[in-house]
């Protein structure tokens, strides 16, 4: 079914309180709302609500099997979601909430199997944007919100990349302007004896294990003997893709780059190349975009940049390695889902 998606502007003080009431009135009649967090745009619905929360898994075409992330702004709405909050969820929400960090506890039954994939567990995350905060405070309930793309496609970090896969499906899209922070949260799950990172993400396993020195990575790569019961749902190996074919490589310099991509078939006019130290130069190659050489910034961009070579229709999208230090992780982590080959 095709809807009417309405772009709402928060850009003064009387279109920011029409965006809140309308985002609220349409979350309250069980629709799904586009809203801008810090780490990408969410698309939102009452977690409390199983028929609101099946409309978000309808219009991403997402698998019923991958649980959502579910969104508080108060303490009260925690003690709704969680059955135990134990000591080091605490301390991790003490240091990094509100902000870019999902922990996965135990949940209360009022949380609909349907958030959860069947889960005994509930991921919350207490986001810092303002108007997410706004919108979950004034609807005074949880709000279920994965990324606002399509199932496996790049996660939004503007409403105009909302919009290029969203529109026509979903009845309001909030403006927030660009996302500070630019990749999904890193996702903790304290279910377990040992604090286990399931997703990297800018906060990083450096400084969460100096406050849970025993935290530990998840291995990324999914048991297929394991089904659906899997520790780690949703963390498929191809995800947050772009259109075109995403290789990870490193060249010394341009001529070395030119070589080897004739020795790949690849042609220079049509491959885009993201780098953040060694930058050829454009023309030949389709586009050249410089990502800045910190890990913040790179995740604040890399979404972005993406989008625009997929814009170009490339036939391949050529990004230069990033260092493999712990500050890296997700976006390393990124990547590497995004890539065909590496
Ligand atoms: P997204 O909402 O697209 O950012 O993805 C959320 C991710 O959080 C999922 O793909 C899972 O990997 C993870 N997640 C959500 N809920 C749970 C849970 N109850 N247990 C483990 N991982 C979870
Ligand atoms: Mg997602």
């Amino acid at each position: 079914m095709i809807v009417h998606t309405s772009i709402a502007n928060t850009s003064d003080a009387a279109s920011w309180e029409q965006a809140l009431v309308d985002a609220v009135d349409f979350l309250t009649a069980g629709q799904v709302v586009a809203l801008p967090s810090e780490t990408v745009y969410g698309l939102a619905a009452d977690a409390l609500d199983r028929k609101a929360v099946a409309r978000i898994f309808e219009a991403k075409g997402r698998p019923s099997t991958n649980p959502l992330i579910v969104h508080v702004a108060d303490e009260g709405m925690l003690e709704t979601c969680a059955a135990s909050w134990c000591s080091i969820a605490a301390l991790l929400a003490k240091h990094f909430w509100p902000g870019p960090l999902t922990l996965v506890v135990p949940k209360k039954p009022i949380i609909p199997d349907e958030v959860t994939a069947g889960l005994n567990s509930v991921a919350l995350r207490w986001p810092s944007h303002p108007l997410m905060q706004a919108v979950i405070q004034r609807f005074q309930g949880p709000l279920a919100a994965p990324s606002a793309n399509l199932s496996n496609r790049l996660s939004p970090t503007s409403t105009e990349q909302v919009c290029a896969q969203l529109q026509g499906k979903i009845p309001l899209i909030v403006d927030g302007g660009s996302c500070s922070v630019g990749i999904e949260s890193t996702v903790v799950d304290l279910t377990g004896s040992i604090p286990t990172i399931l997703r990297p993400g800018v906060i990083h396993r450096g400084v969460l294990s100096a406050l849970v020195p025993s935290i530990q990575m998840a291995s990324g790569v999914m048991d297929p003997d394991e089904g659906l019961a899997q520790r780690s749902p949703g963390q498929h190996r191809q995800h947050y893709a772009p259109e075109a074919s995403l290789r990870v490589c490193r060249w010394e310099d341009e001529p070395s780059l030119l070589g080897r991509m004739e020795h790949e078939g690849l042609d220079p006019a049509k491959t885009c190349v993201l780098c953040h130290e060694r930058f050829p130069s454009s023309p030949p190659f389709m586009r050249v975009s410089v990502i800045p050489n910190d890990p913040e910034a790179y995740a604040r961009a890399l979404y972005a940049e993406l989008f625009q070579c997929d814009q170009l229709r490339p036939q391949s999208i050529l990004v230069e390695e990033p260092p493999s230090k712990e500050a890296w992780d997700g976006v390393l982590d990124r990547l590497q889902r995004a890539a065909s080959g590496w």
